[in-house]
């Protein structure tokens, strides 16, 4: 579903990606672990058409994502693609239901009881179904990534990246975040997290990569990249984290 080869980025005389080379299956949950700077959010930004390579081919599907120039292309793309962040931007101003109505309705063309429908469903697969007509604002950090997830969710994407979605949160909020992660996976659902959460990328990944200075140093199975790391690199790293 998702493929780069060779990818190559550099912001000014900065090369960031140094030739990224990652597959995603149709199902799979795919993690990217790696120190800070490495690269793993660009990595994100350039799935979704945010950011645009110096050189290399990214896939989505059929869409050739690096030759995209309208914006009408990018933004069917990112229909496709959800993302979530570390920092959740939910609208303030918009109650919990009103933030999963507003892009179905304004940019895929859903009427609003669809939508609404939908919305209610998906508050009850994130556990939120009673806090439907809080305002962000009135929620906890967990509770509002759930929101952020919902959101995302709504738009029925092919795939999810998740970007450290839990590292804002409080430690007794992230258990809840995780485990709508695990539930999406579980479900089938096409996933690329990038995560200081070792032990939860190792229990629900199929595929792990880890990145450094802008390259995957290597990349496998969790039980053999976390068990048995071949390169001295990654078992430093995980060293450090586990
Ligand atoms: P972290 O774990 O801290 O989130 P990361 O692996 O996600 O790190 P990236 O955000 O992909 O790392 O950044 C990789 C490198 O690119 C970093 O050195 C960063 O400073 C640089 N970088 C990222 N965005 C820009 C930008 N817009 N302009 C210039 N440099 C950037
Ligand atoms: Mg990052």
């Amino acid at each position: 579903l998702v493929q780069l080869r060779d990818v190559h980025l550099a912001f000014g005389a900065t090369d960031v990606l140094r030739g990224i080379d990652v597959e995603v299956h149709r199902g799979q949950a795919v993690s990217i672990i790696g120190p800070s700077g490495s690269g793993k959010s660009t990595i994100l930004r350039c799935i979704t058409g945010l950011l645009r390579p110096q050189r290399g081919d990214i896939r989505v599907g059929d869409t050739a994502v690096h030759t995209l120039r309208g914006e009408v292309e990018l933004i069917a793309l990112r229909r496709r693609v959800g993302f979530v962040f570390q920092q959740y931007n939910l609208f303030p101003h918009l109650t919990v239901l009103q933030n999963l109505v507003i892009a179905p309705t304004r940019v895929a063309g859903r009427s609003k009881t669809e939508a609404e429908q939908d919305a209610r469903s998906l508050l009850e697969k994130v556990k939120l179904a009673h806090r439907a007509d809080a305002y962000p604002g009135e929620l906890s950090g967990g509770q509002q990534q759930r929101v952020a997830i919902a959101r995302a969710l709504a738009m029925r994407p092919q795939l999810i990246l998740f970007d450290e979605v839990t590292s804002a949160l409080d430690p007794e909020t992230v258990g809840d975040v995780l485990t709508v992660i695990r539930e999406l996976v579980r479900e089938g659902m096409t996933c690329v997290l990038v995560t200081h959460e070792m032990r939860f990328a190792e229990e629900v990944s199929d595929h792990v990569y880890f990145t450094e200075a802008g390259r995957i140093v290597e990349h496998g199975p969790p039980a053999e990249l976390f068990n048995r790391p071949r390169h001295e690199r990654t078992r430093s790293f995980l060293q450090r984290t586990l």
